[in-house]
């Protein structure tokens, strides 16, 4: 039996800008990429040691109809929400966020020099789910397995099914998977996510090549992958360590504005209104 590969459909190459109240970010998927993309919105790299680049952090601020996902490196954050919840994100730690209808929070480092390092992804909301209760999953980094890989190297598990150990991060609704892979040099990666699920592979440490001989990615690339088959990963020389991302797209319309994510126009407009009139 042969089972297909997927292949690259689309490369996404991070640029630098800065969010927040002034962090310097690598933005690597934008909310312009959403209808390839589907149900990811947003995937942002903030990687840094000097503490100019970190230390105003992400003021009070609202999110509506979506998901932030929150995976720290190396480093310290404090989050805090307008509903008293209040939380530490320490190094190999994971905040899955589900916004739903309202909240309005802050995203502070807890340091004053060293590495700051992390990755935040936006995952979309159905429309019959992006007004449900905000509910955070805070997990820390010795809750997270990780898994010995078959063709060398291991993989820390999030959120999804690897080798049959699931991730803690449970109950979303476009059924994640979020794994960290290393690999030794020449180590090999093969995973089947669902058929139709969307895949992302995001350049950590070293290189890879996706496929049957396909294309190389480097750090701060991300790869799209074509929706049926098996994902199949080699390293390079030096070894490699990436990101796989993966959900059920939701083939809805998405009306974007800022850090709300909603289906229309109107409800861009009433969280606009519901916000200012603190209904968040
Ligand atoms: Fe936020």
């Amino acid at each position: 039996m042969t089972t297909n590969i997927r292949t690259v459909t689309a490369t996404f190459r991070g640029h630098d800008t800065s969010d927040g109240a002034g962090v310097k970010l690598t933005r690597v998927l934008s909310p312009q990429d959403v209808r390839l993309a589907d149900p990811f919105l947003l995937f942002d790299e903030f990687r840094s040691d000097r503490p100019e680049d970190y230390d105003a952090g992400f003021p009070p601020h609202p999110h509506r109809g979506f998901e932030t996902v929150t995976y720290v490196m190396a480093g310290r954050m404090r989050h805090r929400d307008n509903h008293g919840n209040q939380g530490d994100l320490g190094p190999g730690s994971v905040q899955w966020m589900t916004a739903g209808r309202g909240i309005v929070h802050e995203e502070m480092p807890q340091q004053e020099q060293g590495l700051m390092w992390g990755y935040q992804l936006w995952v979309n909301l159905p429309a019959a789910r992006k007004m449900t209760a905000p509910r955070y999953q805070d997990i820390p980094a010795d809750r997270i397995p990780e898994v010995g890989l078959p063709g060398g190297g291991k993989a820390r598990v999030l959120a999804g099914r690897l080798e049959g150990v699931a991730g803690p991060v449970s109950e979303v609704a476009v059924e994640p998977a979020y794994l960290d892979v290393s690999l030794p040099a020449g180590g090999t990666f093969r995973w089947s996510p669902p058929d139709g699920h969307t895949v992302l592979l995001h350049g950590v440490e070293g290189w890879f090549t996706v496929g049957k001989g396909g294309r190389t990615f480097r750090t701060r690339e991300m790869a799209l992958l074509s929706r049926t088959g098996d994902v199949a990963v080699q390293a390079g020389g030096g070894g490699a360590r990436f990101l796989v991302i993966a959900g059920r797209p939701l083939f809805e319309p998405v009306a974007h504005h800022g850090p709300f994510v909603m289906n229309t126009r109107e409800e861009i407009l009433q969280a606009l209104e519901d916000f200012q009139a603190g209904r968040f």
